[in-house]
């Protein structure tokens, strides 16, 4: 190991992880397109598109021009009393390209704020109207909607920190997770189970939140519309706040431009991140309706601010990679995508290490039977020249929607070889 990294080992926490673990860690250099360039002269094929973020892949010239450009304008400015075009631009594309009630908009510095801050507007909107006693959230086990404690407090109980933090979380109401695609019932338990707990709690409960159609970083399940349309049926009827969290979904990952549109169904509030500025910065939005927004400030300020609220550099990167998405035919792409993983991922099923592989998009998820080594796993990974970092039981990828059909097939093989090779050697332990 360099000297670099055995800095970085000493003195640098990444996500999830102890300083100065034993885990291997690859310093990039550079990244172009789908490639990942290492300092140990690797070229790696990107599977992860960066935690669903870079949708057009890396270093790419109509995004470095918008940042230019912004760049020679400003950098930032503060968003108290202050505005500015990019974030008046950016907010009428996201109306524009969101369902037509959603109709006002908060800037956010990431994921978890703009999870936040949904939060808060849901809490709002009831205070607003004297029903202090709708405090708690309510949501399905296996969720992840970021780290902060109320984002904390509505991922699933057991994958999420809730051991970590006990006591100090607020106590929110969970239901099980809805049915996995893959699951083959005939019942509606899983919709039955939510409308129960909506129909004795629902003058406590302030919101649902959920992530429509795929569960992401709580365990990449995918679910049916119908559950969604329940969902959004019983939040009417016993008067919740719906809350969807897109942060993972949104901007066409699913084959839809939003997932919420599989089931044609709307939020009252929804947040966006990741893919919004296409990895380039840190950016999240929270939008909702002009009902809650007028209810919230009837009564007075809606309780927020970030420092780099709406950061200009932000905004203009977002501008130019929404143009980007809806000037290309990423419908047909994604769907290109889906239909080789269905074809090629699907293999991994016959391995006998692996539980199931499951497809929606440009999302491939095979499940194995017990948690991957992390010691070894990325490793042998990037000897197979790609970047696929799985967490627990999964080993998925959402590569950059630009990915070749040749590349795919070079990144599906290596999964297959590596998860192939690694079954056989946890067999053989
Ligand atoms: C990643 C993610 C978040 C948190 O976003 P950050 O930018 O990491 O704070 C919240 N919700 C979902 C569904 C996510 O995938």
């Amino acid at each position: 190991m360099n000297d670099n990294l055995k800095f970085d080992k000493q003195h640098i926490w990444h996500p999830y992880t102890a300083i100065a673990d034993e885990l291997p860690i690859f310093q990039v250099t550079h990244a172009k397109g789908v490639y990942l360039y290492l300092s140990n002269g690797k070229r790696l094929i990107d599977g992860m598109a960066s935690w669903w973020s870079v949708i057009h892949g890396y270093n790419h010239p109509y995004l470095n021009q918008a940042i230019s450009k912004q760049l020679e304008n400003m950098a930032h400015v503060m968003f108290g009393g202050l505005t500015h075009q990019p974030a008046i631009d950016l907010a009428q594309t996201l109306l524009a390209i969101t369902d037509k009630r959603l109709d006002k908009i908060f800037f956010a510095d990431s994921g978890s704020v703009a999870v936040e801050v949904a939060m808060k507007m849901a809490l709002q909107y009831f205070f607003a109207q004297g029903k202090q006693q709708k405090q708690q959230f309510l949501t399905v086990r296996s969720g992840y909607h970021g780290d902060t404690f109320g984002a904390m407090s509505v991922c699933d109980p057991v994958t999420g920190m809730h051991h970590l933090f006990q006591g100090v979380l607020a106590p929110q109401l969970f239901v099980p997770a809805p049915y996995s695609i893959t699951e083959d019932h005939t019942d509606h338990a899983d919709i039955d189970a939510l409308e129960m707990t909506l129909k004795t709690q629902h003058h406590t409960i302030a919101a649902v939140i959920i992530e429509p159609i795929v569960q992401g970083a709580g365990g990449m399940r995918i679910y049916r519309a119908e559950y969604l349309q329940a969902v959004r049926r019983l939040c009417n009827q016993y008067e919740v706040v719906l809350i969807f969290d897109e942060i993972a979904t949104g901007f066409g990952r699913t084959g839809k431009l939003f997932a919420y549109q599989h089931a044609q169904v709307v939020p009252d509030i929804l947040c966006l991140g990741k893919a919004l500025t296409g990895g380039y910065m840190t950016l999240a939005a929270t939008l909702t309706t002009e009902l809650i927004s007028s209810r919230i400030s009837a009564c007075g300020a809606l309780m927020h601010g970030p420092t780099f609220m709406a950061n200009p550099l932000a905004c203009a990167v977002a501008n130019a990679s929404i143009q980007l998405l809806l000037a290309s035919d990423w419908e047909q792409k994604v769907l290109a995508i889906e239909q080789q993983l269905q074809q090629q991922l699907m293999r991994c099923d016959h391995l006998s290490s692996v539980r199931e592989v499951r497809v929606i998009g440009a999302i491939g998820v095979v499940e194995m039977y017990q948690a991957v080594d992390m010691q070894r796993m990325p490793e042998y990974f990037v000897e197979q020249n790609v970047w696929v970092r799985p967490f627990g039981k999964l080993v998925y990828i959402m590569p950059p929607y630009i990915i070749s059909k040749e590349q795919l097939e070079i990144l599906i093989n290596a999964m297959y070889k590596v998860l192939a090779q690694y079954g056989d050697s946890a067999l053989n332990e």
